[in-house]
């Protein structure tokens, strides 16, 4: 029995994507040969590869736009240093939102001087800073939009002068936005596109060549932007499967219909943690993750009973991160409503039993 998976990443995936990928891993389009034991050269590869990026920009209405589109390694993490050492000439503003950006913050401090435009640090990152500042004269402002392990989530972007670069890991294909306010996107695909082991990269191509450092071949967007990708061997199988996710989406009708569907599991998930005496919500309010839902016990007593009590309804990944504890309930696109229908069941139920 398929379980409510509510794992905040590696994360659930459409189980016809699953099946899809697994299929390929045995014989990929009936070539007789495995989807991983082909080259990536070959040309039913270079077409996976192509498909995913050309679904990426189309997805997020970029065609045309002087984006290009990169399937990278090393993780979001990664991308927390390529950034600084692709942008970052003299100084950069970072919004402080949460544990990734603040590692973001770390290590963009390694090249340069970054200066913090705001930051939620003092209060656990419970709530999204607002009405700062953002210089006009520094190289690039970045931030994040969906903090995964506070459950706060950027409803809206500041007016940005400067190439505004954005950590969407957690949210990206989830919810429209006028994308092309960002300069450079980037996004682990663990947590709403694909398996581990890929990131993806959109980028307003202008934007590059303005520092005078030498960049290393492996972290320069450019090298891989002129090789389409295909600088050295992508994640194969990350990217196939990731290729799947966005096709499945786009017959879904794209972000615009899965928006709806994440907006009703988190209607329905945060009504519950308000309306349910047992229960407190973490975040402040207006900045509530539509992604990932932080919340505990009012009583801690009822741990043990509540945990049984979801266990056994099937339910999986709803430990809070360590660093607020917890429970925190990740609605990434694949998650059914019913999935979330089935977990406030069981927290409707704890309040019928205390
Ligand atoms: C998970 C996550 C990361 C880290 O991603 P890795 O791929 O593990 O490096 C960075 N930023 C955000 C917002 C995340 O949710």
């Amino acid at each position: 029995m398929k379980k409510h998976n509510f794992s905040a990443g590696p994360c659930i995936l459409p189980q016809e994507v699953l099946l899809k990928a697994s299929e390929a891993v045995l014989d990929f389009n009936e070539s007789g040969l495995s989807l991983i034991e082909i080259s990536h050269r070959s040309k039913p590869f270079v077409d996976v590869m192509e498909k995913a990026r050309a679904l990426a920009l189309e997805l997020l209405n970029l065609e045309g736009r002087g984006y290009k589109v990169l399937f990278l390694q090393g993780g979001a993490s990664t991308q927390f240093l390529m950034v600084a050492l692709n942008l970052l000439e003299k100084r950069a503003g970072y919004l402080n939102t949460g544990t990734w950006s603040d590692k973001a913050i770390n290590e963009a401090k390694i090249y340069d001087d970054i200066y913090e435009v705001a930051s939620s640090k003092n209060a656990n990152y419970n709530y999204i800073p607002k009405g700062y500042e953002i210089p006009t004269d520094y190289d690039y402002f970045h931030c994040t939009s969906n903090n995964t392990i506070f459950g706060t989530q950027m409803k809206s972007f500041p007016k940005c002068s400067i190439p505004m670069v954005c950590d969407m890991s957690s949210d990206i294909f989830s919810r429209q936005l006028d994308f092309s306010k960002f300069d450079l996107i980037y996004a682990g695909a663990q947590k709403n596109m694909g398996p581990a082991g890929t990131t993806l990269v959109v980028i307003k191509e202008e934007i590059l060549g303005k520092v005078s450092r030498h960049i290393p071949s492996m972290m320069d967007y450019k090298v891989h932007i002129n090789k389409s990708s295909m600088f050295n061997t992508p994640p194969v199988f990350a990217v196939y499967t990731s290729m799947l996710t966005l096709d499945w989406l786009k017959n879904l009708g794209g972000i615009a219909a899965i928006e709806k569907e994440n907006e009703k599991k988190a209607r329905l998930m945060y009504s519950e943690i308000d309306l349910n005496p047992l229960f407190k919500g973490f975040s402040a309010k207006e900045d509530r993750s539509y992604m990932n839902a932080t919340f505990s016990l009012v009583n801690e007593d009822l741990k043990e009973t509540f945990d049984t009590m979801w266990k056994e309804a099937g339910i999986n990944g709803l430990n809070g991160h360590r660093s607020i504890g917890g429970y925190r309930a990740s609605m990434y696109n694949a998650l059914s409503l019913d999935s979330v229908k089935a977990l406030v069941e069981v927290m409707s139920e704890l309040e019928s039993k205390a």
